[in-house]
């Protein structure tokens, strides 16, 4: 068993550098949550390695230039530069070169244009880790934007020589972003489509799928997604070649980082808390209802959503959810207040706006990403909508129960995984409904009020959540385990 185990993680984001979503939140804190799994004797040597977008400011994390190099394409080569930096311990390489311009966003619309960019980014990670001399014994790849970098080391080339005892280990986050339209620029940096392969022959070309294809182990992102997927209304047209490889697709939950994640020392809560003192949170709520301009009501349920605007997230069922609850008995005539903060399709996002005019008293819809404001909202209101239509691991439910926020989610992907329904378990955490449909949702917002309505049995559902381990240190020793039985097996 190898004493010093080396990992090189590749992804397109990560916090605190940068983040658009939960890959970011994931590629911030696994690193450093195997690392921290060191032992004196058995070091964990991970080393993050992202594209060195425009977004990430030089000012607030100060880089050491490396070293440049080409990389190589069939019919030219383009210069690499690399930098380093460490963050509470963890190396971290970042890449620039032409194909990653400093005024592009981390992700365009231009498909082709990002497909460049992060193909260039997956080869010079791994000609960065020959230069250093380093050779990983996993390089662990997540989603398309990384996925080539497990193409190019399953290709017989000879520099690959170096690689030659490498695993290849790809998470899925989000399996419907195959990096469609970036197969023409796989073909141009050398990565050729994958003939006569189980794959259909769409994919042959497709970032993610190849990736898939050619990884030792898949981790999807919570053992629900694992399964899900290799059924016909997750698999993105994929199942019948995920369900042939089932056996090298693994679940494992996501976690997060209770430094970064921690009411009782968030600096952007007006009043920090824990679970013994949850009466807190009726100020912060007041607060936030008065920096949204809502009536400040600390009785009246407060509702939220934090999430990217987006199709997947189901931010549409919301308007006509919370028409449906006014015709639910007993509930009907309660009141109540929403906050939703999103960004994303800017079509989504005009539609959720409208719920302002709908409810000019009660509704608050800001088209934003906002930091400061989502904490605010995960420590001051009291349910958190997530009504995914898929969700391969979700980390907003797992922050909204860790912060008295109890989730009213559709039972699907991590979703099911980490949420306890209310009706059907003693131990439960929040409120699970079957169908992604507007009644269904409303439905749970209904049983959900009834219980808000009980306020010793709404504080021990919000104890239950708290007290749930949501860390990454269980989760980050099955990423070892796994790692380990891949360098120890012979194949
Ligand atoms: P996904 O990765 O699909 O976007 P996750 O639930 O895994 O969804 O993670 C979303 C992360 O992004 C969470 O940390 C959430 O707080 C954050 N987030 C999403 N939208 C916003 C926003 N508009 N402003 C601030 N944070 C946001």
């Amino acid at each position: 068993m190898a004493s010093n185990l080396r990992v090189l993680f590749l992804a397109a984001e990560a916090d605190p550098l940068v983040k658009i979503g939960g890959l970011g939140d994931v590629a911030g804190s696994l690193p450093k949550a195997l690392r921290a799994l060191s032992k004196p004797k058995s070091t964990v040597d991970v080393r993050l390695a992202l594209p060195f977008h425009g977004a990430i400011q030089r000012k607030n994390f100060p880089v050491r230039r490396l070293m440049n190099f080409s990389i190589d394409l069939p019919i030219s080569s383009i210069q690499a530069e690399a930098y380093s930096l460490e963050i509470e311990g963890l190396p971290i390489y970042l890449i620039s070169g032409p194909p990653i311009p400093s005024d592009a966003p981390v992700y365009s619309s231009d498909i082709l244009a990002d497909g460049r960019k992060f193909i260039f980014f997956s080869l010079a990670a791994l000609e960065l880790s020959r230069h250093l001399d380093w050779a990983p014994h996993i390089v662990h790849a997540n989603d398309w934007h990384t996925a080539p970098a497990l193409r190019a080391l399953s290709m017989e080339k000879p520099r690959n020589q170096f690689f030659k005892r490498t695993k290849k280990v790809l998470g899925i986050h989000n399996l419907p972003f195959l990096g469609n339209g970036a197969g023409p620029a796989m073909i141009e940096f050398g990565l050729s489509p994958a003939k006569q392969t189980a794959l259909p022959a769409w994919a042959q070309e497709l970032p993610l799928p190849l990736g898939i294809l050619s990884a030792d182990k898949v981790v999807a992102a919570s053992p629900s997604y694992a399964r899900e997927i290799t059924t016909k209304e997750f698999g993105s047209g994929l199942q019948e070649f995920l369900s042939t490889i089932q056996d090298r697709i693994v679940g494992i939950l996501n976690g997060i980082d209770l430094q970064v994640w921690n009411p009782l020392t968030d600096r952007f809560l007006p009043e920090n808390f824990d679970s013994g003192s949850l009466e807190k949170r009726g100020r912060i709520k007041v607060a936030l209802q008065a920096e949204l301009g809502l009536d400040q009501r600390p009785k009246v349920p407060l509702f939220a959503m934090i999430n990217r605007m987006d199709v997947q997230k189901g931010v549409d069922l919301v308007p006509e959810a919370l028409l449906a609850l006014s015709k639910i008995p007993g509930v009907a005539n309660l009141p109540w207040q929403i906050i939703i903060l999103g960004a994303g399709d800017p079509g989504l996002e005009a539609k959720m706006r409208q719920l302002e005019a709908w409810f000019p008293d009660r509704a608050r819809v800001e088209t934003r990403y906002d930091e400061p404001l989502s904490r605010r909202i995960y420590g001051g209101a009291d349910m958190l909508f997530i009504p995914s239509r898929y969700e391969p691991c979700g980390l907003t439910q797992m922050i909204g129960m860790h912060y008295g926020c109890v989730p009213v989610a559709r039972a699907v992907g991590g979703l099911r995984d980490t949420i306890q329904d209310y009706d059907s378990t003693e131990d439960s955490t929040g409120f699970l409904f079957e169908e992604a449909s507007p009644q269904a949702m409303a439905d749970g917002i209904g049983r959900a009020l009834k219980v808000f309505s009980n306020r010793s049995a709404w504080r021990s559902l919000q104890h239950r959540g708290m007290s749930r381990d949501f860390s990454w240190v269980g989760l980050a020793n099955k990423y070892l385990d796994l790692y380990r039985s891949l360098i120890s097996s012979k194949s």
